[in-house]
């Protein structure tokens, strides 16, 4: 018996556990989706009837116990997904395929990214229309308020929009909103309306944690906190779920990544080298889990003084831009270093909707623009692909 770490290792580990009704192991009764390893972490979801996740925690655990034995294994994050009943509606836009159980075993990282048009195991976002991620390869660049920004811009331009701060390590977006110390209302099944601000709905691990609270999560811990996030949210129909992403290109990242449908990524840098090198991470990790990447933005790329009007480029402006075109990614836009945009921000008003006529106002709307049109465009392929998979098959 090989006991190297490898999928076929894992299921046959798998193959101990018993399914939801103790009839059969779940890697028989197909429950157990791709299975994906990268560098001694262990990841994979558990199908589950929706409504029956809190009871089958100890399935879910035991599934992490028993794998957590192979050799090799430094950890395993397990999730349980609520697949749709068959016969439900189709697929959300954003390409994740039928609803239908997950195949088993064999799939490597990105097995069931959009891109790749299978759910494997990812978590079905019926309501909505097109999930937008906001990343950077590191914290302070500007992330939140761009994310921020954007979804106020999208819900301008008439799209139905929800924002999701998964930003377990900092989450900001409550205060960006205006919304710190409030609670959202509980919904039936031990469900959780989103809160809502400028019309449109929010969601944030910061409206369950104390912001203050230190947070030391375990890798397992991210993972079920993000996909209660998602799966326990009674979000509406929605257009766009814009995704502000935890900083950085770890476990948490690529487990975000792989959890939900992504439309696509949109990646926020500083002009400086070393975020730009920050941004390139992130580059990479969407790549490999098969997200397309809708283009970089350049934040706090120039300086206008506000008493002479003089600009000055104190990042050494650019260098987001050039390094785009030479990757061969959509650059989305250059926004200036600016007080208006930072105190907006800090005290709950974007830019977007306390100014919504100014010039910052402006460049946001474009960058939304563009990466909705690149969103769009992805979106139209991979449909063609899957309307040519359906003909050949
Ligand atoms: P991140 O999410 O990357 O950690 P934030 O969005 O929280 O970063 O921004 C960090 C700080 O920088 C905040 O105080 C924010 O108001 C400020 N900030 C972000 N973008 C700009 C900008 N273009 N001009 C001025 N201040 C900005």
């Amino acid at each position: 018996m090989s006991t190297d770490l490898t999928k076929d290792r894992v299921l046959e580990m798998l193959q101990k556990v018993k399914g939801p009704d103790q009839d059969d192991d779940i890697v028989s009764l197909g429950l157990v989706s791709p299975i994906v390893i990268n560098k001694g972490k262990v990841y994979f979801a558990i199908s589950v009837e929706p409504g029956r996740a809190k009871e089958l925690e100890p399935m879910r655990e035991a599934a992490e116990e028993i794998v957590g034995r192979i050799d090799g294994v430094d950890s395993v994050a397990v999730t349980l997904t609520a697949d749709r009943d068959a016969g439900e509606a189709s697929a959300p836009d954003a390409g994740a395929g039928g609803g239908g159980s997950c195949s088993t075993g064999g799939g490597g990282a990105g097995a069931g990214a959009p891109g790749s048009g299978g759910t494997g195991g990812q978590i079905p976002m019926p309501n909505i229309g097109s999930i937008i991620a906001v990343a950077s390869g590191k914290g302070g660049v500007g992330k939140s308020t761009t994310a921020i920004n954007l979804a106020l811009s999208f819900q301008a331009n008439g799209l139905r929009t929800g924002i999701l701060d998964a930003d377990i390590y900092g989450p900001s977006i409550p205060r960006l909103l205006g919304l710190q110390g409030q609670n959202p209302e509980a919904a039936e099944n031990d469900k959780i309306k989103p809160m809502k601000a400028f019309g449109m709905e929010v969601m944030s691990i910061g409206f369950l944690v104390d912001e203050d609270a230190p947070m030391i999560w375990r890798g397992p811990m991210v993972m079920s906190a993000l996909t209660q996030m998602l799966q326990f949210v009674t979000w509406g129909e929605l257009d766009v779920l814009v995704v502000d992403m935890p900083p950085g290109t770890g476990d948490a990242q690529l487990t975000m990544s792989q959890a939900v449908p992504l439309a696509g990524a949109v990646i926020v840098s500083t002009p400086q080298d070393l975020a730009l090198i920050d941004a390139r991470k992130g580059l990479n990790m969407f790549k490999q889990v098969k997200v397309p990447v809708l283009g970089i933005v350049e934040n706090m790329s120039y300086f206008n003084c506000p008493s002479c009007g003089e600009r000055s480029d104190i990042f050494g402006h650019g260098g987001a831009k050039r390094e785009a075109e030479r990757i061969k990614v959509p650059f989305l836009g250059e926004i200036p270093l600016h007080m208006d945009i930072r105190e907006k921000s800090d005290s709950g008003q974007p830019v977007v909707v306390s100014d919504p006529d100014g010039p910052h106002a402006k460049i946001y709307s474009e960058i939304a623009e563009k990466a909705w049109t690149n969103a769009e465009a992805h979106k139209a392929k991979r449909e063609g692909k899957k309307t040519k998979i359906t003909m050949e098959s």
